[in-house]
């Protein structure tokens, strides 16, 4: 690298090789983590300012995005619902990994429902809806219960209505009345009665080879994720291997590279993908402790060309998500076998802050240990998890 950087942009004048990531919140922070001890040098872009921060103490840097898209190996993103120029300022780099189809796929549920049924992939039965008559003609379809989602920004189960009567349908038809379809059309989605949820991350590198993580179980509160369960708890070998093959076949149409994160309903021995999230994920967490190499390395690892590292777990873990709730004393880190991870971020309601994984080796120590950080945990934290941990 010539010396055209100044400032506090100066360290970037070295060999060490220069990662982009698009977003800077936690996810952008963990990558730069789970990277740094390869030798990376990972910087972050705010995607409302376009200016180019830290990914841990968020100090603006000496460098404009034009700089960095020129002079970084790989461009990637922390988070799908982007602007669409920066997307497309992205891809004219021909760095952008995952790449703009997996971006669009990930943010917009529709391009994302046409791709998994060009596939052939299971989802939930569903519907476009562009007015509300689409929507009376998908309760009479789909119905008596109906999940209705923006086809764009939802995320966290924000932007979502549940329809479970004639007469909600009718509420929900009367306030979306002046409702602009065009601008946002929805998605209908029959509310499937599954017996769990689960996620598959897969991580394919630059030559198209894929590894996977085993599948995790996940459990929600308010549509949040609450806690992961890694391995999934009873799961065979069949059902990973349907998991593996419904990533493959995903990956495969985006021309992937990265860490593709899958969400699905368990329906006895069947897989319904909820959705793609075309990313590092939050039920990937675990794997920080879990795994010898995080879900954060190996997307660093893929994107930058680099042999991936292994992805088979190492202990069971329990991930425990820290929601709208100031940092915790540290009675949490006086337990042995419990790793706090905390994004410094100022708190808000619903916003994740941070997360706990529990570390063990049978199942009888992880819900001990469970338990244990349950009673210290805050109020809130605690109705969600006391609900599940059992
Ligand atoms: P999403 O933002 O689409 O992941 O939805 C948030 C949560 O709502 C999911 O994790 C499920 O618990 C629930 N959910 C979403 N879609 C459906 C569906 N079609 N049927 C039943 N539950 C659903």
């Amino acid at each position: 690298m010539t010396q055209v950087f100044s400032g506090n942009a100066s360290f970037l004048n070295n060999e060490n090789d220069l990662i982009l990531v698009l977003g800077h919140g936690q996810l952008a922070r963990m990558m730069y983590l789970g990277a740094t001890q390869l030798g990376l040098n990972i910087i972050a872009v705010n995607a409302d300012s376009r200016e180019c921060v830290n990914p841990v103490d968020k100090t603006v840097l000496d460098l404009s995005i034009e700089q960095a898209f020129e002079y970084c190996i790989a461009i990637t993103s922390e988070f799908e619902h982007l602007p669409k120029d920066l997307v497309q300022q992205a891809e004219a780099t021909n760095k952008f990994r995952p790449g703009a189809k997996a971006i669009s796929a990930g943010a917009d549920r529709i391009v994302e429902k046409e791709l998994l049924d060009s596939l052939g992939v299971a989802n939930c039965p569903h519907r476009i809806v562009r007015s509300t008559q689409d929507l009376a003609r998908a309760y009479t379809e789909l119905g008596p219960k109906l999940i209705l989602k923006t086809s764009r920004e939802g995320y966290d189960g924000y932007g979502q209505w549940r329809i479970f009567s004639l007469d909600e349908l009718q509420d929900i038809c009367n306030e979306l009345q002046e409702f602009d379809f065009d601008h946002m059309p929805l998605v209908a989605e029959q509310c499937v009665n599954f017996e769990r949820e689960i996620s598959l991350l897969g991580v394919t590198d630059i030559d198209g080879k894929h590894d996977y993580y085993p599948l995790t179980e996940n459990h929600h509160g308010a549509g949040q994720l609450v806690l992961s369960l890694a391995p999934a708890p009873n799961s065979d070998k069949e059902l990973q291997r349907q998991a593996q093959e419904i990533h493959d076949k995903i990956a495969e149409a985006l021309n992937y590279t990265g860490v593709l994160a899958i969400e699905l309903f368990q329906m006895g021995d069947k897989l319904l993908v909820n959705e793609i999230a075309p990313r590092v994920h939050n039920s990937g967490h675990w794997t920080q402790q879990g795994c010898a190499a995080s879900q954060f390395e190996n997307h660093i690892r893929a994107i930058a060309g680099l042999p991936l590292g292994s992805t088979k777990p190492q202990h069971l873990v329990a991930m425990v998500n820290y929601v709208g709730e100031p940092k915790p004393n540290n009675d949490i880190l006086k337990l042995a076998n419990t790793h706090l991870h905390w994004y410094d971020k100022a708190v808000r309601a619903k916003r994740k802050m941070g997360h706990i994984n529990l570390v063990a080796d049978s199942v009888q120590e992880l819900q001990s240990l469970i338990s244990k950080v349950h009673d210290l945990l805050p109020e809130s934290l605690q109705t969600n998890l006391a609900k599940i941990k059992d």
